[in-house]
């Protein structure tokens, strides 16, 4: 039995990023830039109005009031997306709306709550400096500005960012090929007939959804019954994959031949077994050169081990600089106790109550209680050397949902 932190080193050091693919923005969300994105012009590419309202010289408006308005000959009106002819003299204002062109001969914005219409005039009721509501070509983006750098990430507002330069592809890291292989006799298919001694495959489902979650592509592969000629048939399948991950036939079982697949010649054992609950059958290992991470069957240890060792790998395939889950620390809200030496992952609701962060546990914890893992949105991690944590200690807790906001209960 190894460590969890040795275990995450020894399989997070035999993956890199993958290379770059290019792809268009409708599926960037999410990926990290393989390349530095430079400004090919100005955003925005004119000085433009800030307001619907009216385009002035400002030193007609010395001394304007609302008992002393300036009145103004209106020349035209100006919408966005066109740019007026006219070069706008003394006396003379243009009508204009938000984003359109600033007229030669203007100087500055008068915002239309700031007047009053009267026929062919205008009554401005302010004084304004020059430039006042007017927004500057390039105040957002400088053309040769490097606007997004090599690992960014690209969510909405960088996409949107892309779109503005008028970028419709971009160069990414590629996203990892995940086969996922469930093994086990006693599986069927989700929407196949339940039959005596049989349980539905769940593991799948649930680990092509962290996979998903992380951005990464599951390769579903059918269900291997625990035989060595099913298993390595199935294995072969997956041979395009970036990564291989089994569930079940890793444990001391007599028909858990995953683990002996590793051990054949032309693959490779790293390890087997880490010195955490759930989650100790953990085997990682290679088949034919493709990483195989062979986790436990149980519903809950096959995802808490996804958690702790492939997401964070699939993420660094991906270019991601931060690979791991926020940690924060709480305050358990009842005893834990445990008899092993193993770290513990338990499964809890993480909350906030006047400023203190609270753990509960979700209830029963055993490795095969998957609504206790539904219902959680954290694991509470209980150190090897703990018997019994006391209710009010402080323990880490690593956040389950990327999307949790701590400040929750407060409002704003
Ligand atoms: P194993 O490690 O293969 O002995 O599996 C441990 C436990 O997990 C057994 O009770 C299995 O029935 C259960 N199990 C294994 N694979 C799956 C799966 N794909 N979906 C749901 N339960 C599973
Ligand atoms: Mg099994």
């Amino acid at each position: 039995m190894i460590p969890v932190k040795d275990a995450r080193e020894r399989i997070l050091e035999r993956f890199l990023a993958l290379p770059a693919e290019r792809v268009d923005i409708f599926s960037a969300l999410g990926r990290v830039l393989t390349e530095e994105v430079i400004a090919p012009f100005d955003i925005p590419p004119h000085d433009n109005s800030a307001m619907d309202g009216y385009a002035v010289r400002s030193a007609d408006l010395h001394g304007a009031s609302p008992e002393t308005p300036v009145m103004l000959r209106v020349v035209e009106a100006l919408p966005a997306g066109y740019v007026s002819a006219h070069t706008l003299q003394t006396g003379e204002a243009i009508r204009i709306m938000t984003g359109a062109p600033i007229p030669d001969g203007a100087d500055a914005i008068i915002r239309v709550e700031d007047t009053q219409k009267d026929g062919e005039r205008v009554a401005i009721f302010v004084e304004r400096p020059p430039r006042f509501d007017l927004r500057s070509a390039g105040e957002d983006v400088r053309r040769g500005d490097v606007v997004l750098e090599k690992g960014r990430t690209l969510r909405p507002a960088e996409i949107g960012l892309l779109a503005s330069l008028g970028r419709s592809f971009v160069s990414v890291h590629q996203r990892p090929r995940m086969a996922i292989l469930a093994t086990g006799d006693e599986l069927v298919e989700v929407d196949a007939p339940l039959l005596p001694g049989k349980i539905i495959n769940a593991n799948s489902y649930s680990l092509a959804a962290l996979t998903l979650e992380c951005g990464a592509i599951p390769l579903m592969l059918d269900i291997a019954r625990d035989t060595k000629a099913d298993l390595e048939g199935k294995l072969a399948q997956a041979a395009r994959a970036d990564l291989i991950l089994t569930s079940g036939g890793v444990s001391m079982g007599d028909f858990d031949f995953v683990k002996e697949m590793l051990q054949q010649s032309g693959s490779e054992m790293h390890f087997w077994q880490v010195c955490m609950k759930p989650g100790k059958p953990l085997a990682f290992g290679s088949i034919a050169g493709t990483p195989l991470v062979g986790l436990p069957g149980n519903p809950v240890s096959s995802m808490v081990s996804f958690e702790m060792f492939v997401r964070p790998a699939l993420l660094k395939m991906m270019g991601h600089a931060q690979i791991f889950r926020t940690v924060v620390s709480a305050q358990l809200t009842s005893d834990y106790r445990k008899r092993d030496e193993r770290k513990h992952f338990v499964r809890v609701v993480l909350c906030q109550q006047e400023g203190v962060n609270l753990a509960t546990l979700t209830g029963e914890q055993g490795s095969g209680i998957l609504s206790s893992m539904a219902k959680a949105n954290g694991l509470a991690v209980i150190d090897e050397s703990r018997q019994l944590v006391r209710t009010g200690e402080t323990v880490p807790v690593m956040l389950l949902d990327s999307s949790l906001s701590m400040s929750a209960e407060r409002e704003f």
